[in-house]
């Protein structure tokens, strides 16, 4: 086909996800069809070669064209494409997987349901954790406190938990069950004479005064990312999680990770809970797991969780939860060759080391920068927030737009991706776990080039 006739069929067709639809429709912002992509790089139709410095949307942790990924997609599709897995039901690769997945995961995980991605896994977190409550007999606890900024999905119920107006707005959302809290930036933090510990109280302080508002009774459980992501790439400050946790314990309030984005290496460690200590009830994974060779994502329950529903199945049956993809045979096929690559290829320990690397760079290269605010990261995620005055942190009017046209140009002259966060004058970098040095100093260096000439 010719690039005319797709780009005729693809705006007259096809409805993309998170996209100005009439924009597209009309023809004023690009398409680009992709057409294969090795390691950390993509290449379209015309051939052009672009460094994709997101993972895709990261998620392509182990890097673009793995044979041996692609070669058990194939072994598995040929021997059985699909069975279900309801009622005892299994194939080996979804079995393997299972225990792949709960030994790389905190002590106390003892379960995992699989789906097929981030946002129907905090799906069935939801439903499970409101099972539990009914179970337990108290049917009043089933409110879910989420952070604003958070990213949990775009559904119903989880588009309510991600803390971003673009997800509420015009779909009356978010649903009465759901309740915001503040976000943990100490960057954007509003008394600019706060410490860090300061503010870590001020956040533990705001999430008293919202369980006592609602009342610990009718609170089921607390949301969030290790590190926000989609939020714009916001490493908590340092005592976060563990006074966070201390809250929860003492109301009984149950803790979700959502590691769809940390699960599986990201910051260098194998999970964003180990990383900063977190102790989780549930942990939700997807991304990673297959480094999206295959859609495939993961609820894993704790041991607490998992007695209560044990139990409620004793008294009521089977449990009315299930998808006719539950743990599809080619997902966990390449979730078992994904997750044997990453150790195979030590490629979680080169995550944290080229990540430190490469945010290293960005600081020397644009720490100065009069309009640059803050360069922070962990692992194999990092990100630069622009400012109009460093002194005394003014930001930018969003309709000047100023990280969508770094993050243009970052494209444009440096055939480089990373992405214009959703929120803020952020830009966010999210590579591969292979990226190599070389590769993390065109990052660097195209970045540079863009800031300047935008800024
Ligand atoms: N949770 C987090 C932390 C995410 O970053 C995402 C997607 O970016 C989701 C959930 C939703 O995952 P999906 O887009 O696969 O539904």
């Amino acid at each position: 086909l010719r690039n005319d006739q797709l780009d005729q069929w693809d705006r007259e067709n096809f409805f993309h996800p998170s996209t100005h639809l009439a924009q597209h429709a009309r023809g004023e912002s690009p398409n680009r069809v992709i057409r294969t992509a090795s390691g950390a790089h993509i290449e379209d139709r015309d051939g052009k070669r672009l460094l994709d410095g997101f993972a895709g949307l990261y998620c392509v942790n182990v890097g673009y064209g793995r044979p041996e990924i692609a070669e058990a997609i194939a072994a598995q599709a040929k021997e059985l494409a699909y069975y279900h897995a309801y009622v005892g039901h299994g194939t080996e690769a979804s079995i393997t997987l299972a225990k792949m997945v709960l030994d790389r995961m905190p002590a106390n995980m003892s379960k995992v349901y699989f789906g097929l991605g981030g946002s129907d896994a905090n799906e069935t977190n939801v439903k499970l954790i409101w099972y539990y409550n009914n179970i337990l007999g108290r049917p009043e606890k089933k409110k879910i406190i989420s952070r604003w900024r958070g990213y949990h999905g775009s559904g119903l119920v989880t588009g309510s938990l991600t803390g971003l107006e673009l997800f509420h707005k015009k779909f009356d959302l978010p649903v009465s069950q759901v309740k915001h809290t503040v976000a943990p930036d100490y960057f954007r933090r509003e008394d600019l004479n706060q410490t860090e510990a300061q503010f870590v109280a001020h956040c533990v302080a705001e999430l008293e005064a919202l369980i006592d508002r609602e009342g610990a009774d009718t609170i089921a459980a607390f949301i969030g990312e290790p590190v926000l992501g989609t939020g714009g790439i916001v490493p908590p400050p340092a005592g976060y999680w563990p006074a966070i946790q201390e809250v929860l314990r003492r109301h009984d309030i149950l803790l979700v990770a959502d590691e769809v984005v940390t699960g599986f290496g990201r910051l260098g460690s194998m999970t964003g809970s180990a990383h900063y200590g977190i102790e989780p009830d549930l942990i939700t994974i997807a991304k990673g797991l297959t480094s999206a060779y295959a859609p495939l994502s993961g609820s894993v329950l704790g041991d607490k969780m998992w007695k209560v529903l044990e139990q409620g199945t004793d008294e009521n049956g089977p449990i009315g939860h299930g998808w006719t993809y539950s743990a599809h045979p080619i997902g966990a096929a390449a979730g078992v060759a994904n997750l044997k690559l990453l150790d195979d290829l030590d490629l979680v320990a080169n995550a944290a080391e080229v990540g430190a690397y490469l945010q290293k760079g960005l600081r020397d290269a644009l720490g100065d920068h009069a309009n640059v605010g803050d360069i922070r990261g962990e692992g194999m995620l990092a990100a630069v927030e622009f400012v109009e005055d460093r002194a005394d942190r003014r930001f930018f009017d969003p309709e000047r737009k100023i990280g969508a046209q770094v993050s243009a140009k970052l494209l444009e002259t440096g055939s480089v991706i990373g992405r214009a966060m959703p929120q803020g004058d952020i830009i966010g970098f999210a590579p591969p776990f292979c990226l190599t040095r070389d590769e993390a100093d065109m990052i660097v260096a195209a970045m540079t080039r863009a800031v300047n000439e935008v800024l």
